[in-house]
């Protein structure tokens, strides 16, 4: 087996599923040729086709329909709620998918014995966007909670200087506090969309500390710093996570508990889903939809076809030549996030105040965050898991990962002594954290409409519109998407 370097996004998918650990990663994966097996797992789940060797990805036998009242393109967390929702409609439903998984960056994958997310760490609770939706379409799930934990912060702070606070509130002088939230409370009833978080926090409140607090909050939920972040989205994600308050959770099992209840709504209503089936092109006729083709060179009919993969595949699947110019030019322009993760076990726990540490004023590190401080069920008994979230200043992953060490090492000065895995994650090019962020230009309303310009033709997912944290906003998308196929 081979990997081209230039198709590898730095995922790290191929390393976490390997069962004869041949594959290494410094931000591009690495096989040993001794090691390998020749067993074809690498392949089935890269989502760039950066392999290349002897191994065949092995399709699963199941047949799909030759028709369905809606095909959807992907299982991400956004094709999976659609599906859900129509299928309880009584909608014929077939979701294809090209990874041998479904849930693409919402769901988890063994490994060592640690449930390592392939993206998302949690879907906030019961009370966020998402676990809204799932308890409207009876996807049921049981969540851990600060509430459970009887903890009373979703996030405490540390400096790299060694300074900690349990909270923002316990940061600031109380006047700085106190005009902090009267600018949050105040900004719900403005148009802030075109404004930095950076020019708005700062025409309110004069503190350095404060400013670096809230770049590394909103890097964390969304991977861009304040000077990209409008001000509305950074007003709507303290909204939300207020609202979620003590009820911010986890779900137990981990984020898949939440792809496999979705799986349950869609498959007991007739729904079909079929891993290991790459759609290849978007079928139109007299410039509609009519369904897809598949990479094995099977074809589906179908009166909707509703993407799920990306605004980049979404071009290709449907042919550059059959968008209007003017949809085109607005693709194009989407400014896309890079980000990393750094996956580390360890044998003694990084933080107790809190689920989540934002690290102001680092080189990269901005949030970490602990699945097992809510569900210790997702590491091996007695091991903790801490979720490492940066965003990415340049194209050479090996120095961004060496930089987010350096600040791991200042924040946790044993931490090498209580090391037990560690995987670096990279979602860059083809698989970047999103292909349209939440950036001046791109936020809200302003994102892509589900209604593509092609009749019969729909998108879902992280580009369409929606306001929130990180994935949080995909359900406003699907809600608007679900409208128009009332
Ligand atoms: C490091 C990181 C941390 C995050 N943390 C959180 C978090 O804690 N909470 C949260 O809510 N969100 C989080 N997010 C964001 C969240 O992971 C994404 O917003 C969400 O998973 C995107 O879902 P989606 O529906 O857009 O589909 P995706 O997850 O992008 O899935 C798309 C699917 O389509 C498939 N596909 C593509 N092309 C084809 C084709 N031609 N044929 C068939 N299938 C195809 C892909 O294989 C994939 O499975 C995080 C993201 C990252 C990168």
């Amino acid at each position: 087996m081979e990997v081209d370097r230039d198709r590898c996004t730095g995922c790290g998918y191929c390393l976490l599923t390997c069962p004869a650990e041949a594959i290494k990663s410094d931000g591009w994966a690495t096989i040993d040729e001794e090691k390998c097996t020749l067993c074809g797992l690498c392949p089935s789940v890269c989502p760039n086709d950066a392999f290349s060797g002897d191994a065949t990805v092995q399709e699963p036998k199941r047949e799909h329909e030759s028709d369905y009242d809606v095909v959807i393109i992907g299982s991400g967390i956004g094709g999976l709620m659609t599906a859900a929702a129509l299928a309880r409609d009584g909608r014929r439903v077939g979701v294809f998918e090209k990874l041998s998984f479904i849930g693409g960056r919402y769901t988890e994958i063994d490994y060592g014995g640690y449930a390592v997310t392939t993206g998302a760490w949690t879907s906030l609770g019961p009370k966020s966007n998402i676990g809204e939706f799932l308890s409207e379409v009876g996807a049921e799930v049981d969540y851990l909670s600060l509430r459970d934990r009887r903890c009373d912060q979703q996030f405490s702070i540390r400096f790299k200087d060694g300074r900690e606070y349990p909270s923002l509130q316990a940061m600031l002088p109380r006047e700085d506090w106190r005009a902090f939230v009267r600018a949050l409370v105040r900004g719900r009833k403005l148009d802030l969309q075109e404004a930095s978080t950076r020019d708005y926090i700062e025409e309110h409140v004069k503190n350095d500390d404060l400013i670096r607090a809230v770049n590394a909050i909103a890097a964390t939920a969304s991977g861009v710093d304040i000077d990209q972040f409008p001000a509305s989205e950074y007003v709507v994600i303290t909204r939300d996570t207020a609202k979620a308050g003590l009820d911010f959770a986890v779900t137990i099992g981990g984020v898949r508990t939440l792809i496999e209840a979705l799986e349950g709504v869609i498959t007991s209503h007739g729904g079909q889903i079929f891993p290991t089936k790459e759609v290849s092109r978007i079928l139109l006729d007299r410039g509609a939809a009519t369904g897809i083709a598949l990479q094995n060179g099977d074809r589906t009919k179908a009166d909707s076809v509703i993407h799920n993969g990306g605004i980049g595949r979404f071009v290709k699947l449907v042919g550059p030549e059959n968008l209007p110019p003017e949809y085109l030019a607005r693709v194009e322009k989407l400014v896309p996030v890079d980000c990393a993760a750094i996956i580390l076990g360890t044998t003694e726990p990084l933080l107790t105040e809190a689920p989540i540490l934002m690290t102001p004023g680092t080189d990269r590190v901005v949030g970490i965050f602990a699945p097992t401080f809510l569900d210790p069920s997702v590491a091996p008994e007695g091991k903790h898991m801490y979720d490492v979230f940066l965003p990415l200043y340049s194209d050479d992953r090996t120095k961004e990962l060496e930089l987010a060490m350096g600040d791991l090492r200042a924040l946790f000065p044993d931490l090498d002594d209580i090391l037990d895995i560690m995987v670096p994650m990279f979602f860059t090019g083809a698989w970047a954290g999103t292909e349209s962020g939440q950036t001046v230009g791109q936020v809200g309303d302003q994102r892509l409409d589900p209604k593509s310009p092609i009749p019969n033709l729909y998108l879902v997912g992280m580009d369409v519109i929606g306001s929130g944290a990180a994935g949080d906003l995909i359900p406003i998308g699907v809600r608007r998407l679900l409208e128009y196929l009332s």
